[in-house]
């Protein structure tokens, strides 16, 4: 397995749409090795997900794996693989938290999230299937489906005022937040 190369804002591979993955990868070990060299990848940069975009590959395909932390309430989500997802919001209820990005290193910022989705995507082996996601879980969701999309958080906020470097996030802000 690889360590891969993360693009990082204004690599135009950020800004494109992904392209659908077709059925005949599934079967190609070149593709099977790009998962694993995403899922090692994310763990390496300590990601909870991690897109193909990210990786220089336009394609439609995403990991992601969230340890779990009680304190902070985030439910632990195992490695899964996203091959052609579709996200369909359930409810129009939003939640507002920090994101931050492999791919715009360094800085968080607070971006509006649908609380609850229904996701329907394929596995690394082309096994349709569909699941419903809330809160964090659904939060990674969406940012890793905005990259296949060509979109970043930032473009996702609704005011700047909240864009922070992650040293100053950890002494201003993480701070008053517990
Ligand atoms: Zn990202």
């Amino acid at each position: 397995m690889s360590i891969l190369k993360v693009a990082r804002i204004a690599h135009p591979v950020l800004r494109a749409p992904a392209q659908p993955v077709a059925k005949s990868a599934f079967k190609d070990p070149l593709f099977q090795k790009l998962i694993d060299d995403m899922r090692e990848t994310m763990y390496e940069y300590e990601g909870v997900g991690l897109a193909a975009p990210q990786v220089h590959e336009g394609l439609q395909l995403a990991v992601i794996e969230v340890g779990g932390d009680d304190e902070r309430s985030v439910a632990e989500v195992p490695f899964m693989v996203l091959v052609n997802p579709v996200v369909t919001p359930i409810g129009d209820e939003t939640l507002r938290s920090y994101e931050g990005c492999l791919s715009i290193p360094d800085l968080r910022g607070v971006v509006p999230r649908f609380k609850k989705l229904k996701l329907e995507a394929k596995d690394r082996h082309g096994k349709a299937y569909s699941l419903e996601a809330e809160d964090f879980f659904a939060r990674v969701i969406q940012h890793e489906c905005d990259h296949l999309a060509g979109r970043v958080y930032l473009d996702r906020m609704e005011s700047m005022r909240t864009l922070t470097f992650i040293k100053e996030f950890e002494d201003h802000v993480h701070k008053h937040e517990q």
